[in-house]
Order: C-alpha cells, then sequence, then structure tokens
C-alpha cells in the first residue's frame, strides 16, 4: 500500500513539474516567425544574396582586381572586366566588371569574398528566397545585384559614343 502512494505521489509531482514548465512556456514572449505571412527579421550579420554596392556618386564600387574571386573556395564568381574611358565611367578606378555573376548552387555564403574585397564592393544582403527547380537560374547576374542609386544622389555622366557622321 505504501509503494502505491508514493508511486503516485511520484508521478504527481512529475506531472506538476511537467506543467509548471509548460505554464512558464506559454508566459514568455513567442519567437516564432510568422514567415511566409509576414516578412522574417533578420541579424544584421545575416549572410543572405550578395549586393554590389556603389559610391556616394552613384558609380560602382568594383574595380575588377578578381580578389573576390580568388577568395572563393567554390569558384563560383565570375567576372569580366572592361577599362573606363573618359566617354564611358562605370566605377572610380581603372577597371570595371563587366560582367559579375555568382552561381548559387554553389555558393556557401561563407562571407570570403566580402573580406577579400578591398573597396567593399560586395557585400551579403538579406535575400533569401533563391531556391529552385532550375539551377540556371541560381546564376545572378550583375544586373540582380548591383543596388539602386541613391535618391538625391547625381547620377555618374555617361557619354554615348557618337555614331559615325552623326552630330
Ligand atoms: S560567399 Fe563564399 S562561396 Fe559565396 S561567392 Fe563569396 S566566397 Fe564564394
Ligand atoms: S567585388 Fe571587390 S574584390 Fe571583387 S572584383 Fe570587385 S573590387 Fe575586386
Amino acid at each position: 500500500m505504501a509503494s502505491l502512494i508514493n508511486e503516485v505521489l511520484s508521478n504527481a509531482a512529475a506531472i506538476a513539474k511537467g506543467m509548471s514548465i509548460t505554464l512558464v512556456e506559454m508566459m514568455s514572449p513567442t519567437v516564432t516567425e510568422d514567415y511566409p505571412d509576414a516578412p522574417p527579421k533578420f541579424q544584421e550579420r545575416f549572410r543572405g544574396v550578395h549586393e554590389l554596392q556603389r559610391d556616394e556618386h552613384g558609380l560602382e564600387k568594383c574595380v575588377a582586381c578578381f580578389l573576390c574571386a580568388a577568395a572563393c573556395p567554390t569558384q563560383c564568381i565570375y567576372i569580366e572586366a572592361a577599362e573606363n574611358t573618359e566617354k564611358t565611367r562605370i566605377s572610380g578606378g581603372e577597371r570595371y566588371a563587366s560582367v559579375y555573376n555568382i552561381d548559387y548552387s554553389r555558393c556557401i555564403f561563407c562571407g570570403y569574398c566580402v573580406e577579400a574585397c578591398p573597396t567593399d564592393a560586395i557585400t551579403h544582403g538579406h535575400g533569401f528566397e533563391i531556391a529552385s527547380y532550375n539551377t540556371s537560374t541560381l546564376v545572378y547576374r550583375k544586373e540582380q545585384m548591383l543596388v539602386q542609386i541613391a535618391p538625391g544622389v547625381k547620377p555618374p555622366v555617361v557619354h554615348e559614343p557618337v555614331a559615325a557622321g552623326g552630330h
């Protein structure tokens, strides 16, 4: 009889302990994200889809030095360089990236490219909705990653080449 009473008391204590934990959790603030009904909240350091930055004049910060591509452990950055000219200025340096691709089917979001960049041209944004059934859509081009010219910033003057015979 005594052992039965002890067992009942022991079980009751265990239930009370379990319920106390449930009660505490019920009173705690909810931390569950409502995504996709509401945008998720990111820490500043979250490494999402890259952004290619511009300077205060609206020029591209990337000077096509290839250091990010050299630092990338998965070789998923592809760059083609071109020279700025007097008539066409894209970046603040001598060269700019005429092509800048990142293959997100291979990128591991390690951040080495960001650390390697001498001009802070490439940073991680917070974009993350890139899942796809078609891996060809995971190759992001410069135009998809380049940030917009900030409001109020005068866009860089780009003189189009004059057509032969034109005025
Ligand atoms: S985050 Fe890492 S893997 Fe992705 S492009 Fe940069 S260096 Fe390469
Ligand atoms: S993003 Fe930075 S490291 Fe990469 S090519 Fe441009 S300037 Fe160089």
